[in-house]
């Protein structure tokens, strides 16, 4: 999704009234009725319709008269209430390029004033559903439709939190900048998806460095759930990072042991695959003191020393709650009936019209620019998203 940072700029003090209006119109409609902005908008004259045929213009809403004529936002209509915020607050002031595009997210570097570039993750959860769901029944699309935007913020609030607590407690995960609606700034890892490596000098010191981590985790009461190679960083000096946590269970949910499982067998094909590693796979072959790994050489989830909740009162201290983790565990577990049984109270930023940032004015985007590509640095790639130009090439 292109983010085109000129749109951004010249929005106007009442594009961002109106737009907040239909957000929070959303909190109980699919689509806002028309008169219903205009009230929460409150602007004189009729201003309201002016604006909002500005705004749709520029793809920050949808129009839908098939029931009544109203309007709902699109992903870069959330976009920009969630950018505006952050750069109102003084988080970033530059947006650059994109650096990827998951399935459900779109990340892009950031600049803040003195030039330091972090990297921002837009979550899209719910798009692939809502897509799914499309042919679906009609009540379905009713509640899927709108759900996103609440998936959506409490998959990058979730991210957040957990960035935050693995990090103090010494985990390499970027760090945690700041978090609003479902956009996420994080620091920019200087690295490259472990995907896109070809070769490494140690892959049996990263191997064990990646294994080690997916039995910390567990350690600690968590299960990444989609630990592998897309989701591992690795920097020249061969330093792994993990990223993407939205996913992420705890060691006392049901199928504990299945995700755990599977991230560790991802991790053995990936690395046997990729880097020829070979691996005990019979138990008499193993090393006697190696207790703690099944009769393949895996580690074996039964004998970890786990704490359960271990992190729970960090992640809720930045705001993420036990009914939150439920809830978002439900959708990612049903995303194929796409049925969430969500709290629709929830399905608006708390506080939106309250928020301080949000009160203040849009001055601060004037200075919004795209930064210069040139300053940033690059990684290039081919058509097949492999690197260039370095040893692993
Ligand atoms: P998704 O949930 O869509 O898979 P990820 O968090 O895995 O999103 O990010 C997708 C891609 O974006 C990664 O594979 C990586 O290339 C890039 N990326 C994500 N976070 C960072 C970061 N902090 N620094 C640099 N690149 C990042
Ligand atoms: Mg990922």
């Amino acid at each position: 999704m292109k983010l085109d940072v000129d749109v951004l700029r010249y929005l106007s003090k009442d594009d961002f009234r109106v737009l907040t209006a239909v957000e929070m119109g959303m909190k109980n409609h699919e689509i806002v009725p028309s008169e219903l902005i205009d009230r929460i908008a409150g602007l004189k004259h009729g201003g309201t319709y002016k604006v909002l045929k500005n705004l749709l213009k520029h793809k920050l809403l949808h129009h839908d008269s098939s029931k009544y004529d109203g309007f709902r936002l699109t992903y870069l209509g959330y976009d920009f209430l969630a950018i505006k915020t952050l750069v109102n607050r003084g988080v970033f002031t530059a947006i650059g390029r994109q650096l990827g595009t998951g399935k459900e997210s779109d990340i892009f570097e950031v600049a803040t004033e003195d030039g330091t570039v972090h990297a921002m993750k837009l979550h899209r959860l719910g798009r692939v559903s809502f897509r799914a769901v499309k042919s679906k029944r009609d009540y379905l699309l009713h509640r899927s439709s709108y759900n996103w935007l609440y998936l959506s913020r409490l998959a990058a609030l979730k991210e957040y939190a957990f960035m935050k607590a693995l990090g103090e407690h010494g985990f390499p995960v970027p760090n945690a900048v700041d978090c609003n609606r479902h956009c996420v700034i994080m620091s920019l890892v200087q690295g490259y998806p472990l995907s896109q490596v070809k070769q490494l000098q140690n892959p049996d010191i990263v191997f064990e460095t990646v294994i080690g981590l997916v039995v910390r985790l567990a350690e600690h009461g968590l299960i990444h759930c989609d630990f592998n190679e897309f989701n591992i960083m690795i920097d020249d000096n061969e330093k792994v990072t993990m990223i993407d946590f939205p996913q992420m269970v705890s060691v006392s949910h049901a199928n504990a042991q299945m995700y755990f499982d599977r991230d560790i067998e991802c991790l053995f094909k990936f690395f046997k695959k990729r880097f020829k590693l070979s691996f005990h796979e019979n138990k008499d072959e193993c090393d006697a003191s190696e207790s703690d790994v099944d009769e393949n050489g895996r580690p074996c989830f039964s004998s970890i020393e786990k704490t359960a909740g271990f992190l729970d009162k960090e992640l809720s201290a930045s705001g993420f709650t036990r009914k939150d983790q439920d809830e978002i565990e439900k959708f990612i577990e049903g995303q194929s009936d796409s049925d969430t049984g969500y709290d629709e109270d929830k399905t608006v930023d708390k506080g939106c019209l309250h928020d301080e940032d949000d009160e203040a004015n849009v001055s601060n985007l004037d200075n919004l620019r795209l930064v210069d590509q040139q300053v940033l640095p690059s990684v290039s790639c081919d058509d097949n998203n492999e690197m260039k130009g370095n040893q692993r090439s």
